[in-house]
Order: structure tokens, then sequence, then C-alpha cells
């Protein structure tokens, strides 16, 4: 078997990603199959960090359109984040995986308080690490988050889990002439508005040199055949 590209990667699972049919909450079969896939990585070697958004419960700005005050609608969706990160450590100790849950907010009744060093002791010792309430901060995303993770614990790559295999020229579901970009530099991404994650997330990969794989964990096997170097979705990097 080809061996992993990658010894440390930070993968970015969005809220929605979790919904499978539903439109609300987590569909167990989907967190049951991230699990099983991140098992696979994780034995083939990989030492994982994950960030899972809130998006299937609430986001801050949704909340705060409907009425409510901004601050207090981004530490619901903060809140979200926490119960996916609870909802996968659950799906993945299933499959035998060792997981520590990190928050950026002080909940450690439920799990631990997010240490850096910690954290990177627990990926050395080959424990899965979910990083919930993003930043810990308002007005920010978990994109930001992932990016912020993935440079703190020095990861090779963020790996960027989305419905579409990788970033195109137009909307692929509409557009049967769209191309998928293979690669593309964060210059091309911020100068084209790219959907790739919002332009703080970017600017700091940018910033750090740390590159972000967009790809389709929707389906089965792309997770793993991303870190055995496959081609897989699109890679943003340094130009
Ligand atoms: N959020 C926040 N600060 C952060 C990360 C997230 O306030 O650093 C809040 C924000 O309200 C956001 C919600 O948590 O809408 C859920 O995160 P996000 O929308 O990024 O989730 P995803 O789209 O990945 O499911």
């Amino acid at each position: 078997m080809s061996k992993p590209v990658y010894g440390r990667v930070l993968l970015k699972l969005s809220g929605e990603g979790l919904l499978g049919d539903a439109d609300y909450g987590i569909d167990p079969a989907v967190s049951r199959r991230l699990a099983r896939e991140i098992r696979e990585v994780r034995e083939a070697g990989v030492e994982l960090a994950l960030v899972v958004g809130g998006g299937n419960i609430f986001r801050g700005a949704g909340l705060a359109a409907a009425g409510m005050d901004r601050v207090t609608a981004d530490h619901m969706g903060m809140l979200a984040t926490v119960m996916n990160a609870l909802a996968l450590q659950d799906a993945l100790e299933q499959e035998g995986v060792f997981t520590r849950v990190m928050s950026a907010i002080k909940i450690n009744q439920v799990c631990e308080d997010y240490i850096r060093r910690r954290a990177v002791r627990h990926l050395e010792k080959g424990r899965t690490v979910i990083f919930a309430a993003g930043t810990g901060n308002p007005f920010f995303t978990t994109d930001s988050a992932a990016s912020l993770r993935a440079i703190e614990v020095n990861a090779d790559i963020m790996l960027k889990a989305t419905k579409v295999d990788g970033v195109y020229s137009a909307d692929p579901v509409h557009d049967r002439e769209a191309l998928r970009y293979r690669r593309l530099t964060f210059d091309e991404v911020l100068d084209r508005k790219l959907s790739v994650m919002d332009a703080t997330a970017i600017v700091l990969c940018r910033e750090h040199g740390l590159p972000i794989q967009v790809f389709d964990m929707t389906r089965p096997g792309a997770l793993m055949d991303l870190v055995l170097g496959g081609d897989v979705g699109t890679i943003v990097e340094r130009g």
C-alpha cells in the first residue's frame, strides 16, 4: 500500500457536512461514515486534528439577521460547534479512535480547554484532537479557526471538506462547462473571490504558507485518496 504524503493534517468539517439528508442536526449515519474514514487515515499513520463548524445548528450571522445581538448569536454558534465536536468524538471512539475535544471557550466539565502545547502532545501520542468553539471570539468563522489551529499545531496542510470536488471555474452543478482547478495560489483565490474560505482564513494561510486542499468529503474514500497523494480536489498554495 502507498504511504501517506502528510504526517499531520488538520481536517475542517462544516456543520452542514453532518446533516446528511436532514435540514437540522446530525445524521448518525453520516458521523459514523466520517469516523470510519478518519480511523482509516489514522491507521495509515497520519496525525489528525479536526475543526468542526456549527452551521447545521446555529450560525451567528443568521440569528443576527433575525434580530439577535450578534455577539450572543456568535456565542450560540460556537456552542453549536461544541455539540458537533462531542457527537464526532462519540462516533470516533465507537470506531476505536482515541480522541480529545478541546474548546476555545471554557466548558471544562464537558471537554478540555484548548492549550496548544497539550494539543500537540495529544497529536504526538496518536490521539485525534477535535478543536471546538472556533477561535473563541465572535465575528470569526470556523474556517478561520481551522487556519489558526493548523498553523499553531504545525499541520502540513489544511483539508477543507466540502460537497464539491474542489474549486471550479463556475458552479459545476449548474454549468457543465465548469472546470476544476487542480492548483491555485492564495492571491488567485483572493483576487477572483473564489469561494474557498473567507478572506480572513485565506490571508492567515497565505501569511504562514499553509496549503489548503478543498475536496469532496461526501465521496467515500476521498480523504484517504487525498492523504495518499491522489489527484483529488484543488490545492491552494503559495505561487
Ligand atoms: N463562530 C464564532 N467564532 C469563531 C467560530 C465560529 O463566533 O471563531 C460562530 C459563528 O456564529 C458561526 C458559528 O459559530 O456562524 C458556526 O460556525 P461556522 O458558521 O463557521 O460553521 P460551518 O459553516 O463550518 O458549519
